[in-house]
């Protein structure tokens, strides 16, 4: 094995922390996370076909409208994208990479965002037109159709397309893992030089260890077996990481490399945002970014009372009363027609105020180097909301899980139903935490777009290239701002379905 010296040393590897680390590098690491969520998911979908349609009172709505939301954002900005990790629709999609022959790759004009970001659109929408929270029905089709989907994609196409393309909630997660604090990489990049079956991407032909290719004649060939580790399946090349999107943190890329090279490091959440080409300069990769925050702002405007005024003037104003087409309009504009528009102008004001006229500067240079700045603010709108409706219902799981089991003849826990379970904390006490979220967010945002100026157009004219920024998330705080100091309306967890904070 190469003795060359590392390229870089995080202070933690989470692959060699006691416990843990052994239980994501073993084998069947993985299924211990995803084998609760899969039972989870059939749950939901058993309580949802089955359950009383009501929300506050099925598995279904609770669960996935509660507590996944408040769960995955938690664990995005704590740890990293764990609920890739687990997640339970990649039980059939890694069925299907087994049964299928060797798939055809992706159609090269969708491998891409944008049918991510499309996805993302529909499904904000539909939840608002479908009231898809207050449907246990429907939110049982939503799981089943996600289980198939991905098991079909993987039959056809090899590169887990539904994972890297398509799945919106796979989209969310790697846009927000860009502030996770764990990060794929290796121990020693002069390892993976010399290494010559480069097994993280391609695959190893059995449980390691075992024979490694570039050592063939140092050991005994010994037979390969079916015991294999598939390679990465989004197509990520482990010494050349340098982001977190695309990355389910399935941790196939560890258990293959046969050197055991690949390390799960420590990194400070805004390393990756203020790098240079972490991510690629591409539009659908940028906008991604971009437009989820204003998607938070949009998602939110949809559960506050002027949206019911805006939609009486609308109504009015366009002589139609369909809520479908006006929620369409709505969203359209705010999460698609604003984001590009504003973020475009920015870039466009940026290179304008320092630009060189004989030298003009790409608009996409401009527009992929500050879309990064976008994160922290989304994720600051995104914890103020998810939170907000995990901390209000939490512990509504507790009533409805008990009346699930009475349902079903299990007295254990007795056979009173404590239906006044529900906050963690009461909504006033976090409005504050919600103001900490969404100014700490907008400051994050303020201090990468400064060092991003200064990268890109030097310590001279950074202030100009910031300004246009600055005053976009100033625009973006104030309008969250007056979204969350809403009575909004909270689903999922009362009949009140109607709590002020
Ligand atoms: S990470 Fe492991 S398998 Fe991949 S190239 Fe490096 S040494 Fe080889
Ligand atoms: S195999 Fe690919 S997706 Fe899985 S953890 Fe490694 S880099 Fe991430």
């Amino acid at each position: 094995m190469s003795r060359a010296e590392p390229i870089y040393r995080p202070p933690l590897d989470a692959l060699r922390l006691p416990l843990i680390g052994h239980l994501l590098r073993a084998r069947r690491g993985r299924l211990l996370f995803q084998i609760p969520l899969l039972l989870v998911s059939a749950l939901l979908i058993y309580d949802g076909f089955t359950g009383e349609q009501i929300a506050s009172r099925n598995l279904a709505t609770v669960s996935a409208w509660v507590h996944y939301r408040g769960f995955v954002i938690l664990a995005l900005l704590l740890a990293g994208n764990l609920f890739c990790m687990s997640c339970p629709f990649a039980l059939p999609r890694t069925l299907a990479k087994r049964l299928a022959s060797r798939g055809r790759r992706f159609p090269r004009v969708l491998r891409n965002k944008w049918l991510a970001i499309g996805g993302l659109f529909l499904i904000f929408w539909l939840y608002e037109v479908t009231d898809m929270w207050a449907s246990p029905l429907l939110t049982a089709w939503i799981i089943i159709a996600y289980f198939v989907a991905s098991f079909a994609l993987e039959l056809l196409f090899n590169e887990s397309p539904f994972c890297k393309y398509i799945c919106p909630l796979g989209a969310f997660n790697f846009a927000y893992s860009t502030l996770s604090p764990l990060q794929i990489s290796v121990r020693d990049l002069k390892t993976c030089q010399t290494c010559v079956g480069k097994e993280c991407i391609n695959g190893s032909y059995s449980a390691q260890p075992v024979i490694l290719v570039d050592q063939i004649g140092d050991k005994p060939p010994i037979k390969h077996d079916s015991r294999g580790v598939l390679g990465c399946g989004t197509l990520l090349y482990a010494p050349q990481i340098k982001s977190n999107m695309d990355c389910t943190l399935c941790l196939d890329c560890a258990r293959a490399c046969p050197h055991d090279n690949v390390i799960l490091g420590l990194r400070s959440p805004l390393r990756e945002l203020s790098a240079l080409h972490s991510l690629p300069k591409r539009w659908d990769v940028n906008f991604l970014l971009v437009a989820l925050a204003f998607m938070g702002i949009v998602n939110a405007f949809g559960m506050v009372p002027p949206v019911y005024a805006l939609l009486r003037e609308m109504a009015l104003a366009l002589g139609t009363d369909a809520e479908w087409l006006l929620l369409l309009i709505i969203f359209l504009i705010g999460s698609i027609v604003l984001p590009a528009l504003l973020s475009i102008g920015a870039a466009w004001l940026a290179n304008a105020l320092t630009g060189v006229p004989k030298r003009p500067r790409a608009l996409r240079d401009t527009f992929a180097a500050f879309a990064p700045a976008f994160v922290p603010i989304g994720a600051g709108i995104w914890a103020a909301h998810y939170g907000f409706h995990f901390i209000v219902g939490a512990l509504v799981i507790v009533p409805v899980f008990h009346n699930f089991l009475l349902d079903h003849g299990v007295t254990i826990f007795g056979t009173e139903v404590n239906w006044k379970l529900g906050a963690l904390l009461d909504a006033e006490q976090f409005a504050v935490v919600q103001v900490v979220l969404l100014i700490g967010g907008y400051l994050l945002s303020l201090i990468l777009a400064r060092r991003i100026a200064v990268r890109e157009f030097g310590a001279a004219r950074a202030q100009l290239a910031f300004l246009p920024y600055a005053l976009l998330f100033l625009a973006l705080l104030l309008a969250s701002f007056f979204i969350f100091s809403q009575p909004m309306e909270m689903r999922g967890t009362t009949e009140l379905d109607n709590l002020f904070h």
